[in-house]
């Protein structure tokens, strides 16, 4: 696909409803597009026994959100880092900002570059679709990969795809830590869907699989940037 304007895009999710997945389908449709997942730089850090990692695995094993301020400056330090901090680069956020006062921040930040948010998906997948489904996610942890046994499966039983390396099921996929996750989620929709709205850049698709969801993603991104 053939995309002109820079995109500067979120996908807002519940856990579970596909923002891996389309993240990774929508970096192979649209070559200037680069994406950070702060669930999967969070794990990065804890693999690597950092202090961020430190901070992070004991409120990931719990299903909670890290603190406003600490998730602020971690990912803008990233964005400066990858030289995105202007109004040329193209990149996706996949688990950022998911409250409002993450939304507020990242606002701050971008628009002294003048390169404030553009689009914000909303991925929307019914809840008992998503708890069916996770039982049956396995993750790459390193590369973050996510396989579905039933809908996506690795090539080899467990094993990624490119590395051929083991895959493993996410500590914070069970079902409770999962159901507090889920709820986590629903509370802080509404407010952000708000403030994106009033900016004019929120949009929503649904459907039941990535299958379903991805062409209709690819369509608004196509429409909006081409
Ligand atoms: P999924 O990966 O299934 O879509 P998710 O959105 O719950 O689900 P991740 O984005 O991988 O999962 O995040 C995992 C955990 O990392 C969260 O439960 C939370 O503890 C922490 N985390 C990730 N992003 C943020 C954020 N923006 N603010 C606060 N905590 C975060
Ligand atoms: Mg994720």
């Amino acid at each position: 696909m053939t995309v002109l304007k820079p995109i500067r895009l979120v996908l807002l999710g519940a856990p579970g409803s596909g923002k891996g997945t389309l993240t990774s389908r929508l970096l192979k449709n649209v070559p200037q597009l680069s994406a950070i997942s702060t669930g999967d730089l969070l794990r990065n850090e804890i693999a690597k026994k950092s202090e961020i990692g430190s901070v992070a695995s004991g409120y990931i094993k719990k299903g909670q959100l890290l603190p406003d301020k600490f998730m602020a400056e971690l990912v803008s330090s990233e964005l400066g880092n990858r030289q995105w901090l202007n109004n040329k680069a193209s990149f996706l956020l996949d688990g950022f900002p998911r409250t409002i006062n993450q939304a507020t921040e990242l606002d701050k930040s971008l628009q002294t570059h003048d390169a404030n948010i553009n689009l914000v998906v909303e991925l929307n997948v019914p809840p008992e679709v998503i708890l069916q489904r996770i039982s049956n996610r396995w993750v790459h942890q390193p590369s973050g990969r996510v396989y579905n046994l039933q809908y996506s499966p690795p090539k080899v039983p467990f094993k990624d795809d490119v590395t051929g390396e083991p895959l493993i099921q996410r500590p914070d996929d069970n079902p409770e830590t999962f159901k507090v996750r889920l709820d986590g989620y629903f509370k802080q929709l509404e407010p952000l869907k708000e403030f994106y709205q009033k900016k004019g850049v929120f949009d929503v698709v649904s459907g039941e699989t990535s299958d379903i969801v991805f062409p209709k993603l690819l369509e608004v991104v196509e429409k909006k940037f081409s």
